[in-house]
C-alpha cells in the first residue's frame, strides 16, 4: 500500500483528532494515534471508535496545559505513568509520553521512563501489529517494525526477542492468544516456546489484569485458537487447573463446548467448568476476581445445566419446565444452549419450552397474586404467614400453570382454611 493511499485510509481519525493534533503541533509536539486503532484501520475493521489511544513526545505536564482549556473532562490518575485522559464531545481520548521502560525482572510494576523518541514507544509494546503509529497531521504511518507486513502475512510477532518480551511482561502471553484468535493470525516462529517458557512468571501479573485480558479472549466470535495456544504453552494450568488436569479429549471436548457458546464471557467461562462442584467453582472464581455479579452468573448457569443433566427426558413435567425457567431466568437459552453442548439430551425440554412458551406461560412466572392481596384476603398481618402462603401460591403456579386472580384467590382461602 503506498503512503498516500494508507493515509486516506485515516479520514475519518483525522478529523477527529485533527485539531488536538494541529494543537500540539502548534506548540512544537508531536500527537500520533497509536496501537489498536491504526491496527484495525489498516485492517479495515474499524468501526464507529470513539476512544482514541495516542502517544506525544510531550510531557504529561504539558499534555495537561495543552487540552485544560478544550476538553471537556480531563483525567490525571494516570498521570505519573504519563497518561491524561481527556473527553472531548462524543470521543475520549488517552494521551500517554512516550515510554521506554524496562520490567525488573521480579518486580510486579513496570519501571516507567518518559521518552521524546516515538521509536522507544514502539519497541516496548507488546506486538509489531500494535506498535505502529499515524501521524494525522502530516498523515504519515510511522511502522519501524514491519507491522504492516505482518499484518499482511497475518503473522504475530514480538517487537524484540519473544523470551524478552514476555519474561518484561507475561501478561503479553494472553494477549498472544487474543490477537491470534481475534484476528486469525499465526504465531511467528519460537512464539509459543517463549509463552511455555515464562509461564511461572505469570504468577507476578496480577489477578485483575489476567481477568480482563480472559474476559477479551472470551469475548470473541471464535476464541478457540487462543484456547489451543495457553493449552499448548502450558498457561493453562496457571489460569484453569481444573481444565488442564483434564485428559487431551476432555480439555478439547471444553474448548468445543466453550467456542460453541454464546459470546458472553460468563457463559464461555461457565462452559469451561461445567464439571465443577459448586464450592470449588466458587472458589475458582473468587481466585479469578470475578466480581459478585460475573460470580452469580456463572455459578447459577452451571448449576441450572445441572439440573437440565439431572432430568431424563419423560422427566420434564410442565412443573419441572417452569421451575427450570423460574430459576434460569433470563439465562434461560444459555442454559438449555450449554446443556446441549454438553451433550445433554434436551429434545423433550426444548419441544415442553416452545409450547409452554407459545401459550404465554413463561413470560411470567409468579403467582398472579402479591403480599397486599394474600393480606387482604386472608386477614393477616405482614408476617411470616405472609411469606409462607406466597410459597404455597408460588408452587401452585409451577404446578398448575397461570390461573386466574379469582380462582387463584379461592384456592389460596381453601388451603389456608384447610390447613
Ligand atoms: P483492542 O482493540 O482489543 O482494545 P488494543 O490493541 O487496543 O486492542 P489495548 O489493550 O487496548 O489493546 O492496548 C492498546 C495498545 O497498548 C496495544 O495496541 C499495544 O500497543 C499496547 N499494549 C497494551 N498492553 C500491552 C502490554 N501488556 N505490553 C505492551 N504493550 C501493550
Ligand atoms: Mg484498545
Amino acid at each position: 500500500m503506498t503512503a498516500a493511499s494508507t493515509g486516506a485510509l485515516f479520514g475519518a481519525q483525522c478529523a477527529v483528532v485533527g485539531p488536538l493534533a494541529r494543537r500540539f503541533a502548534a506548540d512544537g509536539q508531536r500527537l500520533y494515534l497509536v496501537g489498536g486503532v491504526v491496527r484495525d484501520v489498516l485492517l479495515g475493521r474499524i468501526g464507529d471508535h470513539s476512544d482514541f489511544d495516542l502517544t506525544t513526545d510531550a510531557p504529561p505536564d504539558r499534555i495537561r496545559r495543552l487540552i485544560e482549556g478544550v476538553a471537556d473532562a480531563v483525567w490525571l490518575q494516570g498521570e505519573k505513568f504519563g497518561t491524561i485522559g481527556a473527553r472531548l464531545g462524543a470521543h475520549t481520548f488517552e494521551i500517554t509520553t512516550h515510554r521506554a521502560e524496562a520490567y525488573l525482572s521480579d518486580s510486579r510494576k513496570p519501571v516507567v521512563s518518559f521518552s521524546t523518541r516515538l521509536e522507544d514507544d514502539l519497541l516496548r509494546r507488546d506486538f509489531t501489529v500494535n506498535a505502529m503509529a499515524f501521524d494525522v497531521v502530516d498523515e504519515t504511518l510511522h511502522d519501524p517494525l514491519g507491522g504492516q507486513a505482518d499484518l499482511d502475512a497475518r503473522l504475530l510477532r514480538t517487537p524484540l526477542a519473544p523470551e524478552e518480551s514476555f519474561s518484561d511482561d507475561p501478561l503479553r502471553t494472553l494477549r498472544a492468544a487474543r490477537f491470534l484468535a481475534g484476528y486469525e493470525l499465526t504465531a511467528a516462529p519460537g512464539l509459543l516456546e517463549a509463552a511455555g517458557s515464562v509461564a511461572e512468571r505469570l504468577r507476578i501479573v496480577s489477578a485483575e489484569r489476567i481477568r480482563d485480558e480472559l474476559w477479551r479472549l472470551f469475548a470473541l466470535p471464535d476464541p478457540g485458537v487462543g484456547f489451543a495456544f495457553l493449552d499448548e504453552a502450558r498457561l493453562l494450568p496457571l489460569l484453569l487447573p481444573e481444565v488442564s488436569d483434564r485428559s487431551v479429549e476432555q480439555r478439547a471436548e471444553a474448548f468445543r463446548r466453550s467456542v460453541a457458546a454464546e459470546p458472553v464471557p460468563e457463559v464461555r467461562l461457565a462452559a469451561l467448568l461445567l464439571e465443577m462442584p459448586a464450592p470449588e467453582l466458587d472458589g475458582r472464581l473468587r481466585a479469578l476476581r470475578l466480581s459478585g455479579e460475573q460470580r452469580t452468573k456463572v455459578l447459577g448457569l452451571v448449576s441450572a445445566v445441572g439440573r437440565v443433566r439431572e432430568r431424563t427426558d419423560d422427566g420434564w413435567s410442565d412443573e419441572a419446565v417452569r421451575r427450570l425457567a423460574a430459576s434460569a431466568g433470563d439465562q434461560l437459552a444459555a442454559t438449555v444452549a450449554l446443556a446441549t453442548a454438553a451433550g445433554v439430551a434436551t429434545g423433550i425440554l426444548q419441544t415442553r419450552l416452545g409450547a409452554l412458551r407459545a401459550d404465554g406461560e413463561l413470560d411470567d412466572l409468579g403467582p398472579a397474586l402479591g403480599g397486599a392481596e394474600v393480606i387482604d384476603l386472608l386477614g393477616l398481618e405482614p408476617g411470616p404467614d405472609v411469606g409462607e402462603a406466597l410459597a404455597w401460591l408460588a408452587d401452585l403456579r409451577f404446578g398448575e400453570g397461570r390461573l386466574d386472580p379469582d380462582e387463584e384467590g379461592r384456592r389460596l382461602v381453601a388451603w389456608w382454611e384447610g390447613r
